[in-house]
């Protein structure tokens, strides 16, 4: 059984196709087809980063509610020291999952860990 961490939006990208697209470019989602927007979002890379080693979460959040630059710098680092590296495509799991526009939970089918994502869309039908 693999431990249960809470997981933020840095722990994987969100997949949201807002943020793939300029301000100024925005996405009409209502424009395109549920395929569209497969081939959209599986041009964006998003690997699971693994579960964070024990312990680590504690002192990540002690250095983000210092909130200095440094302080988020020191606790980005550590962050990337304390993974058990996964680097499971997570856009396996995520475009099949209903693509409406809505916080969904997941389990990364590799290592184990779970969070929640924003799914891309919502698109017709
Ligand atoms: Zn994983």
């Amino acid at each position: 059984m693999a431990e249960k961490v809470t997981i933020t939006k840095a722990d994987v990208a969100s997949i949201n196709a807002h943020d793939v697209v300029g301000e100024g470019d925005r996405l009409d989602l209502k424009k395109l087809t549920k395929e569209e927007l497969i081939e959209r979002e599986s041009q964006v890379s998003r690997r699971c980063r693994g579960p964070l080693k024990e312990g680590a979460r504690e002192k990540i959040n002690e250095l983000m509610a210092k909130g200095t630059a440094e302080d988020t710098e020191a606790a980005k680092n550590l962050d990337a020291a304390s993974r058990k590296r996964c680097g499971y495509d997570m856009n396996e799991v995520f475009l099949k999952g209903p693509l409406d526009g809505e916080d969904h939970e997941y389990t990364c089918p590799n290592c184990g860990v779970k969070g929640t994502y924003r799914a891309a869309g919502p698109v017709p039908g």
